[in-house]
């Protein structure tokens, strides 16, 4: 079978062209252009990375964005204080924390404090909830750009079996929500992590499997259906000499074998992660309509 490869880079130049094209017309009618700050802490070159994607990102959408860097040995309070002021700061429409944060931050306590109505991570209990219970809110980054992909590819969800593997609040819980619900993937979704003692039977029933768990080539071809759609989120930074910055990304799919039993599959790189941004600057678009 040759699978049906799931840009997720063209796709996602489709939808920031979509999104600056909004932004002009926002713009040339006297309209507030949006506004995304990110708040960095540390020189963690995986954040440091996203960041500099995200800012990136933003004037490719036409997009004003703030940059707000400390050190790693900045307070909590300190911290408090920056995310009190964006919450207040007219001009922000939407700010994100980077995450992970060092060791002395309760990182939980950070993202409680951000504005749901400002959280275009979509990350505090406010919108997690809305999003549980189908309200308007702001979805994940990560879980809304697969659902964008599968939307885009016509890939029909609805009464499919979904597997995802994986159960972090990012990617795995809000996957799993989205595509049971009505709205989005109207699957019949199945959950594993690492104490699921019959993962790879479930995987086998899969039409659909997320793969969500940073374990490099983790599902192998005897795990994967012939025919399903395979989603792979997993970005493993694997150390390779061979390569200018000494490391390469891997997946949590092993693609060589599993690619030629699938329908459709997303690569590593190039797949799920360039649309994870893409995304991000859609919930700002959204905060900033007031949506
Ligand atoms: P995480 O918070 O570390 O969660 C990993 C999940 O995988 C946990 O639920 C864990 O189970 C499960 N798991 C780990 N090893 C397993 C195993 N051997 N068998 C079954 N389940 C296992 O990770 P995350 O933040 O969700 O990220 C997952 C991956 O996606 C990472 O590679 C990350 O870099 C990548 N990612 C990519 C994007 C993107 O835009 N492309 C965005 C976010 C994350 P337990 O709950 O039992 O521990």
């Amino acid at each position: 079978m040759t699978p049906q490869i799931i840009d997720g880079k063209a796709t996602a130049a489709i939808i920031k062209a979509e999104i600056a094209e909004e932004v002009k017309r926002i713009v040339a009618n006297g309209g507030k252009r949006p506004h995304l700050a990110a708040v960095l802490v540390g020189h963690d070159g995986g954040s440091e990375t996203y960041v500099k994607n995200k800012v990136l990102a933003c004037e490719a959408c036409g997009f004003q964005s703030s940059l707000i860097r400390y050190e790693d040995d900045v307070t909590e309070a300190e911290l408090l204080a920056c995310v009190d002021r964006l919450n207040q700061d007219p001009t922000v429409d939407g700010f994100i924390v980077q995450l992970p944060l060092p060791a002395h931050i309760d990182a939980q306590k950070v993202t409680e404090r951000i504005d749901p109505r400002k959280d275009v991570d979509g990350f505090t209990p406010v919108n997690v909830g809305r999003m549980v219970i189908g309200l308007p809110c702001y979805v994940p980054a990560t879980p809304k750009g697969i659902i964008e992909l599968l939307r885009r590819y016509h890939i029909e969800t609805s009464g499919k079996r979904c597997v995802v593997l994986g159960r972090s609040n990012i990617v795995g819980k809000p996957m799993a929500m989205l595509m049971m619900q009505k709205a989005y993937g109207d699957a019949t979704v199945t959950v594993c992590h690492s104490h699921s003692a019959t993962l790879k039977e479930e995987c086998r029933q899969a039409d659909i499997i997320v793969a969500a768990i940073g374990r490099p080539g983790f599902v192998t071809a005897d795990m994967v259906k012939p025919g399903a759609v395979v989603i792979d989120v997993g970005t493993t930074r694997v150390p390779d000499a061979t390569r200018p910055k000494g490391f390469r990304l891997s997946g949590d799919v092993d693609f060589e074998h599993v690619a030629p039993l699938c329908s459709a599959i997303t690569p590593v790189p190039g797949g799920v992660g360039p649309m994870t941004i893409c995304m991000l600057m859609l919930n700002t678009l959204q905060a900033a309509k007031g949506e």
